[in-house]
Order: C-alpha cells, then structure tokens, then sequence
C-alpha cells in the first residue's frame, strides 16, 4: 500500500459503554495497537470525553458523535464546539445515518455544522452513503453525489487535513453484511473524483476516505487493499480492544 495517505481508523462507541468502564476500554485499545504509523480516534459518547481527555497522545485523538452548530444559547441537549475544543476533542462525526434517520432535519443542518467545525479548527469525519433501495436501483452515485452537494454547499475552501469522509451504506451498518471492497473502493474512487471536480485535484488525492459497515478484522486488510480506501470508522467491532486493534492494524500499510 502505498497512498501517500496515513491511514485512518475511528471507533465509534454509539450509546455504549459505561462512562466508569471507558478509560479502561481506550486504555486496552491503546496499549492493543500500540505504535502504529496510524491515527486512531475513539469517539466515545458525550459523557465520557471530560473523563478520556488525559488519554489522548501520539496518534491517538477523540471525536464527538455530532455537535451543534451554535456555540452557546438556548439548545437542551446539545453541545457545542467551543465545549468540544474546551476538551481537547479534535474531531466531530458528522452525517452519521443513524442521526440523519432520527432526525429528518438533519441533512439541512450539515452545511452549518460542516462550517462551525472548520471555522474552529475542528476537523470532521463526514458520514454518507446510501439505503438498500438506492443500492438495487443502481442509484447509489447519485444518492451520495446529492448528499455531498447538499451537504457541502457552503464551503468553499476544502481542507484535507481537516476534512475525513466516511462512506458508510447504510445496509451495511451494524448489519453484518459489508460492502465488497471492490463495490468499497468504486464508490471512494467516485468521492474523490467529486472532490476533485470542485475543489482541485490535490485536495482529491489528499483526503482521506473511510469506509464504514460492519468492519471487522477479518475483512479490514482487504479492504485496506484498496488504492482509494484510507481507513475505517468502525462500530461493533470497537468495543472490543483486541478485535479492534486488529483492524488496526489491517490498515497499517
Ligand atoms: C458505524 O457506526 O459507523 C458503523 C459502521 O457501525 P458497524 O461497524 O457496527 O457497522
């Protein structure tokens, strides 16, 4: 493997594990990969990020699971960037189709959120991908293409440093089927040309793509494989320090 792309591989804890059990878990995840030439991020859920700050080092980082677009104001519930910053976090998971099929309103406010991230300094790990019926209509590109337009339809100047995408298919989400890596990598190929065509060829081939549903550490070298697949954004599969490690280092080139 040679991208020229550190690879890239996120834990995303969803709702679980409990807030007394997370240090622990990083902990074991931490000391499982040991030194690898990769960024590993945890994205634990909100709670836990004021007690997981004293862990990050090396290449290891946190993310949040969503933020607000506002930095301060009446939003029960939510949680800001500045508060996010005031953590130490240094990524926000955006998109991820769990909270776009909650919340219908979801997809609207991406363009805000895309744009309070980076005008902190915040980078993003910017979920998309398409339902099964897109995906047996053959209308995938499509489906993606339109989420990326939308999405990023206020932002003018591309960061690759700051800006990760994760394409996930929603089937394959916690689902156990995965996308082959051949069907992986076509659609990666296809978001890197998007990128390309609006925001430059070298923004393109920096950028780092991940791809999300139902990694494991029997399908992660494979997919690591792939010219145009930088990483993963891993759910079940990271709750367990030693399966997760192996991941890991499916992608450490
Ligand atoms: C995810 O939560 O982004 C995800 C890909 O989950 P899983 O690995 O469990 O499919």
């Amino acid at each position: 493997m040679n991208k020229n792309r550190k690879a890239f591989v996120a834990a995303n804890w969803k709702m679980n594990v409990l807030p007394s059990k997370a240090v622990q878990l990083a902990e074991d995840i931490i000391e499982a990969c040991g030194n690898l030439h990769v960024d590993v991020v945890i994205a634990p859920p909100f709670t836990h990020l004021s007690l997981m700050k004293q862990l990050i080092f090396n290449n290891f980082s946190l993310a949040a699971q969503n933020v607000h677009f506002e930095d301060y104001g009446a939003h029960t519930g939510s949680v800001s960037v500045p508060m996010l910053k005031d953590l130490n976090v240094e990524y926000v998971i955006l998109g991820h189709s769990e909270i776009r099929e909650a919340n219908h309103l979801e997809n609207s406010l991406l363009p805000m959120k895309i744009n309070a991230c980076l005008k902190a300094d915040l980078s993003i790990i910017y979920c998309c991908g398409e339902p099964k019926e897109e995906r047996e209509k053959q209308n995938e590109k499509q489906y993606v293409k339109r989420q990326l337009d939308e999405n990023f339809s206020q932002l003018i100047e591309w960061n690759s440093e700051k800006i990760i995408i994760a394409y996930e298919p929603i089937w394959a989400i916690g689902t156990g089927l995965t996308a082959s890596s051949e069907q992986a990598d076509e659609m990666h190929a296809f978001i890197r040309n998007w990128i390309g065509k609006k925001y430059g060829d070298k923004n393109a081939r920096e950028t780092r793509i991940l791809y999300g549903g139902s990694v494991k550490s029997s399908n992660a070298k494979e997919l690591a494989m792939k010219e145009n697949i930088d990483g993963a954004l891993v759910g079940g599969a990271s709750l367990k320090a030693e399966e997760f490690s192996l991941i890991v280092r499916g992608f450490k080139g």
